[in-house]
């Protein structure tokens, strides 16, 4: 009974993955046949110093509303562009929208955008890159350009090649999920960074997981010691984010703040921001 029990849940587990197998292709064939500058659109969600109450800058997040499929999460169609090699189409389109919209922002207000390992992978991807930023009329200075630790396992030296002509154009250069990748403490000392995103994983549930809480104070006091910026990825409640406060942690993004907005919305909400300063006072 116990070996039939096994064979049925493998059974079971292969069908599901025939299904994800099919589905992934259709999501792959589709993107390929899409028209991505009118599907793909930006989102912008704000990241934010607590300690001035102010909004710092916006992060873009991809959004895709396909014509066959209708809306994509980008946690399912970006790892499927990756392994298809076409990130670099989804890029451009995302990464013109992106800047055409943040133009208009304040200049103090920055722009944060994703890149991908293949962004980084050749001389041309990251030319392609450069040329957008340059004739964007966005100053390269305002924006910071995230990447992930998965960018450097496969071509260090192309990635790292990159890395260094993003940086000498201006854009700042954030570790993105930081933690969940490879080689965390070599990247830190390796890459030119400017500013580290601690990952959500470690910020869910803080102020009763002992483990979460020292790996958050270790990392915050290595940026800080660094010299390096320390943004707190999806903090959702109160509870989360005075144990962040505690720790001290200003710069964070998530839920609690708000949801990545769209394009149109962004002015009220500095406005807004603007209007409470003065008499609102976050206390931990
Ligand atoms: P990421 O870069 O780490 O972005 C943060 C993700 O966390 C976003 O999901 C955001 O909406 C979500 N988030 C923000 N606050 C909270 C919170 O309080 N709680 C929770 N549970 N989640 C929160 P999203 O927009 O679904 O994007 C998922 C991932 O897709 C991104 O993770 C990034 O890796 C990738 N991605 C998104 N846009 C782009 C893009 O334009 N280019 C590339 N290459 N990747 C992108
Ligand atoms: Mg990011
Ligand atoms: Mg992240
Ligand atoms: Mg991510």
């Amino acid at each position: 009974h116990g070996k039939r029990q096994k064979r049925g849940n493998s059974t079971l587990f292969t069908a599901r993955h025939v299904a994800e197998i099919h589905r992934d292709a259709r999501i792959e064939q589709t993107l390929k046949q899409a028209d991505l500058m009118a599907e793909l659109s930006v989102v912008f969600q704000p990241i934010i110093d607590v300690s001035l109450n102010k909004t710092t800058g916006f992060e873009a997040l991809a959004r895709w509303n396909s014509s066959v499929l209708g809306h994509m999460s980008p946690a399912q169609f970006i790892p499927i562009a990756e392994r298809a090699g076409i990130i670099g189409s989804l890029t451009k389109p995302l990464l013109k929208k992106a800047l055409e919209a943040a133009r208009k922002w304040p200049d103090a207000v920055r722009l944060s955008f994703n890149l991908s390992a293949q962004d980084l992978s050749s001389p041309e991807a990251v030319m392609t890159i450069i040329a957008i930023i340059e004739t964007s009329g966005f100053d390269a200075s305002r924006l910071d350009l995230e990447i992930t630790e998965t960018a450097f396992i496969h071509d260090t030296r192309q990635a790292r090649q990159s890395v260094d002509l993003l940086k000498q154009i201006g854009c700042g250069i954030s570790l993105d999920d930081f933690g969940t990748g490879y080689s965390s403490l070599t990247s830190l000392h390796s890459l030119p960074l400017t500013k580290i995103k601690i990952d959500h994983s470690f910020v869910r549930g803080i102020q009763n997981n002992p483990a979460s809480e020292k790996i958050v104070r270790s990392v915050l006091t290595l940026s800080r010691e660094m010299g390096l910026d320390a943004i707190v990825e999806g903090v959702e409640t109160e509870e989360e984010m005075a144990f962040i406060t505690h720790l001290g942690g200003n710069l964070v993004q998530g839920y609690l703040f708000s949801r990545p907005m769209k394009e149109s919305a962004i002015s009220d909400f500095l406005a807004s921001e603007t209007e409470i300063q003065p008499s609102y006072h976050r206390t931990a």
